[in-house]
């Protein structure tokens, strides 16, 4: 046996981080202005514990492009490096000087430094001919030193002047990637991965400067998310603010839940309900997962439960596995326990607002049933909570009658002694249409039954569903055979017909519309219902309903 070290040749490794390591070359960007915010933080917690002496003045966070000279430069007024950490942290590949800062300042707010793997860095390589690095460390002592390096393992490293503490990164875009000399493409990448980073971020490029008011443009990020405060902290019209920040064209949102954990693990975001009018209006992908304010995903399947996904809004956990590109690690068991945190929160709102204002609560049940039946009917954590907050909205086609809605128990108690089968199941009499089914839906009522309304697109996997989930529960549609599957309080009523007509009149309508079977009775309707109604067998309708639609959605 043999046992040995294999040995990296650092030659092969530069065309493989820059090759593979990143398939996305936008990423550059965003672990530069990283590590620039990451210096940025470690200056403010060394200056909170008294390390570094001195006010630190702002922390701005400059990127300048100049189109002429063909570079990009991130500036920062972060703690900078001394010659002996230039040769640390950027000389060894892989080794992060993040992580480090994280392990020696732990309980200082080391939650909110980004680096992790010591690779962001060399990203650097996959745009750039040459790299320059100027950086002059807080500690007043060390002299400023120049690095450069061209992306093969040699560098360069020399002492030099620098009036201001902090980190220049000068990259000199190469051939290929010309495309980022574009002011326009650095600010759709800003906008992108930097928008909520926590120190202010200003693009400057040579065309602008020419302009003297452009000047006076902010920073291209807000540091200070409404995600990110104490829900205390916050107003209603703040989060619908920030919605519009997230959602320009969007309509105001129904309400929204401010997640806000840090204990098992750390997870901030505030998630918003939309306004739902057509179900095949529904947006997915349109929640965005960040890391410490850093950008990650708008893909956040397995995170939020997939009903869950139709919500709009934000998550940021450091806790959420990434990868080192950046990438978070589905099927995670952290991802596992964050995503029934969600479903928990969103649960726990839902029951509250119910509970707590209940009429405002109806009157978004139009947006809110499409979350709450997909959720029930996708997730049996779900639909434990839900089946107390989950409604039936009545037809109520009669003249005056006012919308009704009741819980399913609420329905059991106001419907039990009347609609129950033969097999004592509560009969839940519902319609899929107000105006065909307009006379079931009065006769039914004029006998006392409630009918509720089931028509939307989700509803007829919601009714399928629900009744193995629910046991003792049947759904008859109202314009199905009634009679065949209630006890009928009034079926001793007489029919107004003879047998003789009556079947005279069901051959009438098999010969209209053979093989359906119907059956005729005319007996016990409203004044105002048709006199005569024809049924036929429920099981048939609900076949030919499924064959019409596929899936939920
Ligand atoms: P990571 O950020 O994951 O630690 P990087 O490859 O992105 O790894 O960076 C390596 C290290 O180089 C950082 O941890 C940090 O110590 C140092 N560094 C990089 N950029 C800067 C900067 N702008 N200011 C100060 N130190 C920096
Ligand atoms: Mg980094």
């Amino acid at each position: 046996m043999q046992k040995g070290t294999i040995q990296v040749q650092t030659e092969n490794i530069f065309p493989i981080i820059k090759k593979f390591l990143y398939s996305d070359h936008d990423i550059f960007l965003r672990e530069l202005i990283s590590n620039a915010v990451d210096a940025s933080q470690k200056l403010k917690t060394l200056s909170s514990i008294g390390e570094a002496k001195g006010e630190y003045g702002d922390l701005n966070i400059e990127i300048k492009l100049d189109e002429e000279k063909k570079t990009i430069t991130i500036s920062d007024r972060g703690i900078g490096m001394t010659s002996a950490e230039v040769e640390k942290y950027l000389n060894q590949v892989a080794f992060s000087g993040a992580e480090e800062f994280v392990k020696k300042y732990k309980g200082q707010n080391e939650n909110a430094i980004i680096g992790k793997f010591g690779l962001g860095f060399y990203s650097a390589f996959m745009v750039s001919d040459k790299v320059e690095v100027f950086t002059k460390s807080f500690k007043e002592e060390a002299p400023a030193v120049r690095w450069e390096c061209d992306g093969s393992p040699e560098y360069m490293l020399e002492e030099t002047t620098k009036a201001d503490r902090g980190t220049d990164i000068v990259l000199h875009i190469n051939e290929e990637s010309a495309e980022f000399l574009d002011a326009d493409r650095i600010k759709g990448i800003l906008n992108r991965f930097c928008r909520f980073l926590p120190i202010p971020i200003y693009f400057r490029h040579k065309e602008e400067e020419k302009l003297e008011e452009e000047k006076e443009t902010g920073p291209i990020n807000n540091t200070q998310p409404a995600w990110k405060k104490k829900p205390s902290e916050l107003t209603p019209e703040d989060y619908q603010s920030f919605y519009k920040e997230l959602y320009p064209y969007n309509e105001p949102p129904l309400f929204w839940i401010h997640l806000n954990v840090d204990y098992p693990f750390n997870l901030t975001g505030i998630l918003y309900f939309p306004k739902i009018k057509q179900s095949y209006e529904i947006q997915k992908d349109k929640i965005q997962l960040y890391s410490n304010q850093v950008f990650v995903t708008d893909e956040v399947k397995d995170i939020v439960p997939e009903f869950l996904m139709l919500l709009h809004g934000v998550i940021d956990s450091p806790d959420i596995p990434l990868n080192v590109s950046r990438s978070y690690l589905q099927g995670d068991p952290n991802v596992k326990k964050i995503n029934n945190h969600i479903t928990k929160k969103v649960a726990d709102k839902l029951e509250e607002l119910f509970n707590k204002e209940r009429k405002e609560f109806e009157g978004k049940w139009d947006s809110l049933g499409l979350f709450v039946k997909y959720g029930m009917m996708t997730d049996d954590k779900f639909m434990e909570r839900g089946n107390k907050f989950h409604l039936f909205e009545t037809a109520s086609n009669a003249e005056g009658a006012e919308k009704k809605f009741y819980t399913l128990e609420e329905y059991r108690m106001a419907a039990e002694t009347l609609q129950k089968n033969k097999e004592e199941k509560l009969v839940i009499l519902y319609t899929t249409d107000m105006v065909q089914q307009d006379a079931f839906i009065k006769g039914a009522e004029a006998k006392g039954y409630i009918v509720v309304k089931l028509d939307t697109l989700i509803d007829p996997s919601f009714i399928n569903q629900m009744e193995t989930k629910w046991n003792d529960v049947h759904f008859n549609r109202v314009d199905a055979d009634i009679a065949d599957n209630l006890i009928d309080k009034q079926e001793n009523l007489d029919s107004v017909l003879s047998k003789d007509e009556e079947s005279a009149l069901k051959g009438l309508f098999d010969l209209k519309m053979p093989g359906l079977n119907m059956t005729v009775e005319v007996k016990g309707l409203s004044t105002d219902a048709p006199p005569v109604v024809a049924t036929r067998p429920e099981f048939m309708r609900r076949m030919k309903d499924m064959a019409n639609l596929s899936g939920p959605m």
